[in-house]
């Protein structure tokens, strides 16, 4: 199976998944941002971190008990760090960087990070070259990072765009992987930041068609369960619920799982089931249900 991932909504599926399933994550890399000298791969980051099991469960990105001493030190010394970073977390940083600084691309620098970290299953970036996504907004375009995190969502979004993706092009690894696999798991993850970038990699979205693809919406109701996707997809001309999400897929989507919040939207290809994640139990369950439904296809 492959999973498409973001940062948040699907680590925390995949902290279920990973005892019950094999399979190889492509994750979002177009909200990567290089920070005092190193590369963050936020979405990468936290994929490994929840499949070692020591993301923290709370904030949902970095490491559990991380300290920031290096982060506030550099305050105190006049430079003020946009993200921050922990002291534990910025070695991975530091890693990565260290790898990609010597000529490695992006693909060996994952591997090789999840690999110490102990993770078992293949973790691939969606394309090796650099994506940004930008916000644009009234008070014109910004980062991704610097809308969600300096300006904490605040500023109307008006439009997105992925900067750099017609340079981007689908690794051979996950080339591979696409040619071996035909089921497809698209997390709760944002359908505009995190898996439209991937879908976007040239290429991308022909090769899901023909296989049984099932997303689980990351909106219940009007709302996200958490994060920006509702004020993006709104901005895409999207509505802000679970069929919005649906047509984001709509052109190769077997099945959309929604929160039993939603049963009312059960037919046909959708299904409903707890889609809210409180726990490991929680995303257990969840991975069960979606396992079946894929039997079920
Ligand atoms: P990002 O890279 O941090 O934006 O992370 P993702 O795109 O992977 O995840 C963000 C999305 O996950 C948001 O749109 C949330 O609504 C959704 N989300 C977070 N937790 C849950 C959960 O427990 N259940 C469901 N259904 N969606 C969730």
């Amino acid at each position: 199976m492959i999973v498409l991932s973001g940062g948040t909504g699907t680590p925390k599926l995949l902290m279920g998944l990973k005892d019950l399933a094999d399979f190889s994550v492509v994750v979002n890399t177009a909200e990567d941002v290089w920070i005092s000298g190193n590369k963050i791969c936020p979405d990468i980051d936290s994929v490994v971190y929840a499949l070692a099991e020591i993301i923290d469960d709370e904030k949902w990105w970095g490491i559990k008990g991380d300290s920031f001493r290096t982060h506030e030190k550099l305050k105190e010394l006049g430079y003020d760090e946009m993200m921050a970073v922990g002291d534990l977390d910025r070695a991975t940083h530091i890693l990565r960087s260290e790898l990609l600084r010597k000529g490695k691309n992006l693909v060996e620098a994952t591997k090789f990070v999840a690999e110490v970290y102990g993770v078992k299953h293949g973790i691939y970036p969606m394309c090796n070259e650099e994506v940004a996504t930008t916000i644009v907004t009234p008070e014109g375009e910004m980062h991704f990072q610097e809308f969600w995190v300096k300006r904490k969502g605040v500023p109307d979004v008006v439009d997105l765009y992925f900067k750099g993706i017609e340079k981007a092009r689908i690794p051979q690894e996950v080339l591979e992987v696409l040619k071996r696999d035909d089921e497809v798991l698209i997390g709760p993850s944002n359908p505009i930041t995190s898996i439209t970038p991937i879908l976007s990699v040239e290429g991308f979205r022909k090769r899901l068609s023909g296989k049984k693809v099932i997303a689980i919406s990351p909106i219940v109701g009007n709302n996200p369960v958490s994060g920006p996707a509702g004020k993006f997809m709104k901005a895409k001309g999207f509505e802000v619920s679970p069929r919005g999400v649906f047509e984001v897929y709509r052109d190769f989507l077997s099945a959309l799982v929604v929160d039993e919040a939603d049963s009312k939207l059960a037919s046909g290809n959708t299904f409903a089931t707890k889609t809210i994640m409180k726990s490991k139990e929680d995303a257990v369950r969840l991975s069960e249900f979606v396992l079946k439904l894929f039997d079920k296809l």
